[in-house]
């Protein structure tokens, strides 16, 4: 049993005609990926995660604002704790900081960054950070503003192993995507190889980042498997390993999921 933990199915490459969603989420159960955290990038998109999680059982769906669109509204910190009450909402984000992508004066993304942290703690819900190049004002708010309380994934993860540790140290999980399958990885691949797997996570961060061997098909949860897969061969362990522990820490770390329908 997989679970794909980082995923936009709103945004999935699914024709309607050819089943859409729900054929993509027939297709990840035919690879044995069980649960599909669906998340939210803004106040606009929230409605239809929200849709797409109600109306699948093994759909659970986040809250947030995601860092690289200014321009789009951002739930305030009232609105977080509202939505946060939905018995399938069971993350706050995704949010966070992306220096890689975005230039200039950065304060706005800082600024929300503080809301979804406060939300987090305020809800005792997991937090999903996207965080790229931005490694020293990621761990800094978290620490500042998560008060020993914030737990939760920093997704989709690059950055080096210091920042890993670090992040671990204060309650985090890393979510790894398929770029840990792209050729030139080798960076990253030595940082999974040398976090534990009791802190490892999976996703696919769907419809963007195909793992290898798709490249060039529009990625989907099923192909969650392929980085599973990866793991198992960089860390030298069946991938039954690493779906049991991926499995596990899921649920430890949202334990909402256990008790949501
Ligand atoms: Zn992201
Ligand atoms: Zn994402």
């Amino acid at each position: 049993m997989f679970i794909d933990s980082h995923c936009h199915l709103d945004k999935l490459d699914v024709a309607s005609e050819e089943g859409g969603i729900q054929a993509a989420l027939q297709r990840a159960k035919d690879q044995q990926v069980s649960h599909v955290l669906c998340i939210g990038i803004d106040m606009e998109n929230i409605q239809n995660v929200l849709d797409i999680a109600e109306s699948h059982p093994n759909v659970f769906a986040t809250v947030g604002a995601h860092p690289l669109y200014q321009e789009n509204k951002p739930p305030s910190l009232d609105e977080l704790l509202l939505l946060a009450e939905h018995s399938k909402v069971i993350g706050i984000g995704e949010s966070g900081l992306d220096y890689f992508y975005c230039k200039g004066d950065l304060q706005w993304q800082r600024d929300r960054f503080v809301t979804h942290i406060q939300a987090a703690v305020k809800t005792d819900l997991p937090l999903i950070v996207h965080t790229r190049a931005a490694k020293l004002d990621t761990l800094d708010l978290l620490t500042e503003h998560g008060q020993g309380k914030v737990k939760g994934v920093l997704h989709c993860f690059t950055e080096d192993l210091d920042m890993a540790q670090q992040a671990i140290e204060l309650g985090f999980y890393i979510s790894i995507s398929g770029i840990v399958t792209f050729n030139s990885a080798d960076e990253l691949r030595n940082v999974v190889d040398k976090i534990p797997l009791e802190k490892l996570l999976i996703e696919t961060d769907a419809p963007w980042l195909t793992p290898v061997p798709n490249r060039g098909k529009s990625n989907e949860p099923k192909y969650v498997v392929d980085v599973a897969k990866k793991i198992a061969d960089i860390k030298g362990v069946s991938i039954e390993t690493v779906a049991q522990a991926t499995t596990n820490n899921f649920f430890t770390l949202f334990s909402k999921a256990k008790n949501s329908k």
